[in-house]
């Protein structure tokens, strides 16, 4: 199989186990290679990555560079650049993902400035495309795609004239493919070369702070915002959640009142989820918060404005005070189990 010109992920592992996002990519990566007709491949840097990296393969990974050193275990910035740029130049390919958590955030940055190629942050889709400029052409070109101007615009984004083209990608917007077993792909150990020099930096000491919501991973979430009207009456959307066996979620307005800590908050600057069942009380809906939330499977909107553009895509509006509404709903849900 020829290794040049693939769609390459930077899968994200943390003692072993790969961020979900890793994951997201590497199914949005398969999409994109067999419109380019090209392989999907994947770097895993680490330390002892056997598990992990076969654990991969079955997402669709047809070539996995993995490269291992006690000094990889857990990410810094310079020797994981060093790494990556080398892998990158070695096998030409023509797109790089990144997920976009703080670890993707930092380090795209650094090889898109050693390898003297763009990229764009934080996309929420990707797409390809033919483009044209100044009368010269181009095929099969990666489209960026992201909201830009405080959401108000989507701005597609392209840099034809380098490879790789490069982007981050939001958590959660990608679809995670099942695994199949029998999908073949190989694995190739790199051969890292690092000294003393390239470890600016020693971790001392991690310490791991467990996420107390789970909002990509939740079926169902009852969601606040500042038509709450105070953190007490949040309580409403608590009980609520916690009747249905749900998740908490909030708007952005909700959190920076104090209603809830930003953990909660759904949309561009926060989570983005796709549960079952999204219940949205005392939100308008705007764009920010729609982008985070509008591929839900069924949305019940709760508002006292008849107009507000959370009920353009709520399979049931319900228009009325949340103060009122969500004990009834309480109650009715209460009686029918
Ligand atoms: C760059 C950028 C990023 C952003 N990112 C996000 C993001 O990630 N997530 C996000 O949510 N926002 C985000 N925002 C903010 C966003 O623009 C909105 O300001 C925010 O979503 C509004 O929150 P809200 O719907 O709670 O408040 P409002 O827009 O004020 O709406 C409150 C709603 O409550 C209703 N209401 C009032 N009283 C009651 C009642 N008693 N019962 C029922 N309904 C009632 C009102 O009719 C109204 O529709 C972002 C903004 C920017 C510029």
């Amino acid at each position: 199989m020829a290794t040049k010109n693939s769609v390459m992920v930077f899968v994200q592992q943390d003692d072993g186990i790969i961020a979900e996002v890793s994951i997201e990519l590497i199914s949005k990566a398969r999409d994109l290679a067999s419109r380019v007709n090209a392989p999907v491949s994947a770097v895993l840097m680490g330390n002892e990555l056997r598990k992990a990296a076969e654990s991969l393969i079955p997402y669709g990974v047809d070539l996995l560079y993995t490269a291992e050193h006690k000094g990889l275990a857990h990410y810094t910035p310079v020797p994981y650049t060093k790494v990556l740029v080398e892998i990158i130049k070695k096998h030409s390919p023509q797109i790089v993902l990144y997920g976009a958590t703080t670890t993707g955030r930092d380090i795209a940055p650094r090889i898109a400035s050693a390898l003297r190629v763009g990229l764009t942050a934080d996309c929420t889709d990707l797409q390809i495309g033919d483009y044209k400029s100044k009368g010269a052409q181009f095929q099969n070109v990666l489209y960026q795609i992201r909201p830009a101007f405080g959401g108000n615009i989507i701005a597609t984004i392209v840099s034809p004239e380098k490879k790789p083209q490069m982007a981050t990608v939001r958590e959660g917007v990608m679809k995670m493919s099942s695994p199949d077993p029998s999908f073949k792909g190989q694995i190739i150990a790199e051969d890292v070369k690092l000294g003393p020099d390239d470890f600016p930096s020693e971790i001392l000491e991690r310490v791991k702070e467990e996420k107390s919501v789970n909002l990509k991973g939740a079926q169902v979430i009852v969601a606040g915002g500042v038509g709450v009207g105070s953190k007490e009456n949040f309580d409403l959307i608590l009980q609520l959640a916690h009747t249905l066996g749900g998740e908490v979620g909030a708007s952005r307005a909700a959190v920076d009142a104090g209603y809830v800590s930003k953990d909660h908050q759904v949309g561009q600057t926060g989570t983005t989820v796709r549960p079952k069942l999204y219940i949205a009380c005392g939100i308008s809906g705007s764009v920010q918060h729609r982008a985070g939330m509008d591929e839900s499977a069924r949305i019940i909107a709760i508002n006292t404005d008849p107009e507000a553009p959370i009920f353009q895509i709520a399979n049931y509006g319900i228009v009325g005070d949340l103060k009122e509404v969500i004990p009834r709903f309480i109650k009715a849900f209460k009686a029918k189990v």
